[in-house]
């Protein structure tokens, strides 16, 4: 690497070359040793100054110096906001640092270590920074929370902590024609018939009784992510292993069939006609909105009476109810 450079013994702007040295040093007692780079005048051999290796030689000395302290690298706080999508300013207001706190961090102040801990525990957990995005709620414009929210959730949904995000991934992996409408309803709907053939919920979270129908919000904000785009589901499936037995798998195709061949729109009007969402919506008018949880008592009774009423042995008899469900829908 060569670069035009003023050389202060020259006098003149000189062509330079790098070199790199290996470096050992001393800082408050820890022993350090780095590659550091730097520029020498190809007419008289001096160290020539340079801002990018100056700074360059900063960085990676502060790193080195982190490594045997423990405290947070700046490479790992940059790793952090490339990872969540969020500006150092949004960042140092969400932890509740000062706002040019992370700037600062960047640049190579040391980090105390309350926020190098903070930092630390937010970098390979998005369930950790979601605790602190909702906390700050109030101090983000709308617009940003919501956007950081999905991205979180978004990473939550990359991550294997939880079951329903591993169908939900398998139901899209399947069906292209997935939306994030018909995903709420086709698992609500495999849930409710789950305990009959797995004979336990195949998902543990609790539906909302929102006006359309009922929603899993933890799902429904992860692919909100795609709001204004098609859900990418490359990207959510990228490093993502989905956790489910043979027999699970063996449910979902079979169960969510007679479900994903309508389309969002359809399932919502479905889904209106059962009681666990009705129950949950009493007193409440058709356009309000509402987090009200669905009882998950009302999810067994309501699924054990159609199980008679349909007279449902098998998973091939799901189909007698969805399109009973999908008449009524066209009836109305
Ligand atoms: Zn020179």
């Amino acid at each position: 690497m060569k670069k035009n450079l003023y050389c202060l013994s020259c006098d003149e702007i000189r062509e330079c070359n790098l070199k790199e040295n290996k470096i050992t040093k001393t800082i408050d007692g820890i022993t350090i040793t780095y590659l550091e780079k730097k520029y020498i005048c190809s007419v008289c051999g001096e160290v020539v100054y340079d801002a990018e290796t100056f700074d360059y030689n900063i960085h990676t000395a502060n790193d080195e110096l982190r490594k045997h302290t423990g405290l947070i690298r700046t490479s790992e706080i940059q790793e952090i906001i490339d990872k969540y999508s969020i500006s150092q300013k949004n960042l140092s207001k969400v932890l509740g640092f000062g706002e040019i706190q992370i700037s600062r961090y960047l640049k190579s102040g040391n980090p105390s270590r309350a926020h190098s801990d903070i930092l630390k525990s937010i970098k390979d957990n998005p369930f950790v920074f979601e605790g602190y995005l909702l906390n700050a709620k109030d101090i983000l414009d709308e617009k940003t929370f919501r956007k950081q929210l999905g991205k979180v959730r978004q990473l939550e949904l990359l991550s294997n902590h939880s079951k329903i995000y591993d169908i939900s991934v398998y139901l899209m992996e399947h069906n292209p024609d997935t939306t994030n409408m018909s995903l709420q309803k086709i698992l609500y709907f495999l849930n409710g018939f789950s305990k009959k053939f797995l004979k336990y919920n195949l998902f543990n979270d609790l539906a909302q009784a929102w006006i359309y129908g009922p929603v899993y919000p933890e799902i429904y904000d992860a692919l909100s992510y795609y709001f204004y785009n098609k859900i990418d589901v490359d990207e959510i499936l990228k490093d993502k292993e989905i956790d489910l037995s043979e027999e699970e798998i063996n449910y979902i195709n079979n169960v969510s069939k007679f479900f994903s061949c309508y389309s969002g729109k359809k399932l919502r009007d479905m889904s209106h006609l059962t009681d666990p969402w009705l129950n949950a919506r009493k007193g409440l008018s058709e356009k309000e909105p509402s987090n009200r949880i669905i009882d998950n008592k009302d999810m067994d009774n309501y699924f054990s009476k159609v199980i008679k009423d349909y007279n449902i042995e098998t998973v091939d008899d799901v189909n007698k109810y969805a399109q009973d469900l999908f008449n009524k829908v066209l009836d109305n």
